[in-house]
């Protein structure tokens, strides 16, 4: 059939009629509601990691940070277009090395409310159980990192060993310290040790001193500050490095321009500032992964020199990490 331009030209306009005629009720959706997907997994070498989101919370950063100035914070985060109060992502790490499911910090279980404590969910949604966790690596012991080795106030991963250094296991734990310790911080000591009571009657918590190796790829790293036990985690396969650095980070817009910004929930600012000075620049260095329990979600990068200030480069994400072309 021969194309007649006077004909479609006819029909086109029929169907814009048609178009523009449609009510607008019939075009529009309710708005979507729940979480965004909470996990992404990336491969290392021979091992998989998986990054679980417990949540993200309303963080006051203006409130929190010490040895800076309102005015630095403010410029930080206007640089990254970020206005207060920011959102706070809590991130975990799930290692699979082929023989052994190890999972880097726990989340906030419920200690954080609502916001938070979807570390489970997360985990299930990528495919794991809790019964399958061989082992429970802690950063340290504050509520968003230990409060989910509990759910429903019972032991969350039934197989599990807890393995915590015991700098830090003994300072969360201790009355002493609890009552000496300024009152904001009180219920974290409590959380810690209700947290892990019922590991260490099952037998099952396991305290290590020092950078040790604690399973095959995995080293514990002391950098002490944040908290006095606070360890990040070297997870190596082939040559392929990533440090889970915990707390290194609460603020990456402002820390990473001055590692000298700190919390006010530091143990020692001055050494929680060392820690960060020392491992912003290695990492710059060397090139290693970094998964970061307080970094937006997934909390994957680099940390990369920018003049006399560092930036965090986010992983280039990628849909289906080992599926090949
Ligand atoms: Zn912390």
């Amino acid at each position: 059939m021969m194309f007649r331009p006077s004909s479609f030209a006819a029909a086109a306009a029929v169907v814009a009629a048609a178009l523009l005629a449609t009510p607008a009720s019939e075009a529009a959706a309710p708005m979507a509601r729940g979480d965004n997907p909470g996990y992404y997994r990336m491969l290392l070498g021979d091992f998989q990691v998986t990054a679980l989101s417990d949540g993200s919370h309303v963080f006051p950063v203006d409130t929190v940070m010490i040895d800076t100035t309102q005015e630095q914070v403010a410029a930080a985060l206007a640089r990254d277009d970020l206005a207060l109060p920011i959102q706070g992502s809590i991130n975990a790490f799930l290692v699979n090395t082929g023989s052994k499911l190890v999972l880097i910090d726990t989340g906030a279980g419920a200690l954080y409310g609502p916001c938070c404590g979807k570390l489970l969910d997360n985990l299930r949604a990528a495919g794991y159980r809790p019964e399958q966790v061989d082992e429970v690596l802690l950063t340290h012991l504050h509520k968003d990192h230990v409060g989910g080795v509990l759910h429903d106030g019972k032991i969350a991963f039934p197989n599990a060993v807890i393995r915590v250094a015991r700098t830090d296991a003994d300072y969360w734990r201790s009355r002493t310290r609890r009552d000496a310790a300024p009152e904001f911080l009180r219920s974290f000591f409590d959380s810690a040790d209700a947290a892990l009571a019922p590991y260490e009657a099952a037998g099952r918590l396991r305290p290590f001193s020092g950078d040790v190796e604690l399973l095959p790829g995995i080293r514990s790293v002391a950098e002490p500050g944040h908290t006095p036990g606070h360890t990040a985690y070297l997870v190596e396969s082939r040559g392929q490095k990533l440090l889970l650095w915990g707390d290194i980070v609460h603020v990456a817009p402002v820390q990473l321009a001055d590692p000298r910004a700190a919390l006010k929930y530091d143990s020692s600012d001055k050494d929680a500032q060392r820690a960060r000075a020392a491992l912003f620049a290695r990492a710059a260095a060397e090139h290693f992964w970094i998964g970061a329990a307080h970094v937006s979600f997934p909390g994957l990068g680099h940390v990369a020199r920018d003049g006399d200030r560092y930036r965090w480069v986010p992983a280039n994400y990628e849909a289906a990490p080992g599926s090949g072309l």
